[in-house]
């Protein structure tokens, strides 16, 4: 059926994403900036797939909504948000490939939630914290997070080389 006039299709009420969806819709910052910090670690797929097409409409109803934020701001959590979305509808790739894009992957709970294993930990360049050498579980890519902090914890990623190489046999 189409619509007479040309209009935006209602957002879903339920199903899956659908309560993200709503907040990012709803003009209220502080629901906006709740749903944009869950959509920054999503990995559901059925989420993920629920709330990709609907990116850039999001991105238009969230234009001019004044997020804030004393250290970071809160609209970093939105654009990276967004920035996820569009990468998992384009297909873009492994999931990993974005964390050297937000700081808040920490290492330790990404193990913990199944995404990455933790291969060795040592202590960071600087003296502050620890480096961990990862592999992502989905397509074993090798990456180095890194303890941070300035003002608050945060985490640098980066692509690197496995830790332990297996010893090449001479055949
Ligand atoms: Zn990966």
């Amino acid at each position: 059926m189409r619509w007479p006039f040309s209009r935006e299709p209602a957002a879903p009420t339920e199903g899956p994403g659908a309560q993200h969806l709503q907040a990012l819709l709803s003009s209220d910052p502080d629901r906006i900036y709740r749903a944009a910090c869950a959509i920054a670690q999503l990995r559901d797929p059925a989420e993920l797939d629920a709330l990709a097409p609907w990116v850039e409409r999001i991105g238009r109803a969230t234009a001019h909504i004044a997020l804030r934020g004393a250290l970071f701001a809160n609209d970093h959590h939105l654009q990276f948000a967004l920035r996820r979305l569009r990468f998992w509808r384009d297909r873009a790739g492994c999931l990993c490939a974005l964390y050297p894009h937000y700081p808040f992957f920490d290492p330790r709970r990404e193990a913990a939630r199944g995404h990455v294993v933790i291969d060795a930990v040592g202590e960071a360049e600087g003296g502050w914290g620890e480096a961990h050498s990862v592999t992502c579980v989905d397509c074993a890519a090798h990456w180095l997070a890194t303890d941070r902090e300035y003002h608050y914890p945060w985490w640098e990623w980066a692509l690197t080389l496995p830790t332990v190489d297996g010893t090449p046999s001479h055949a």
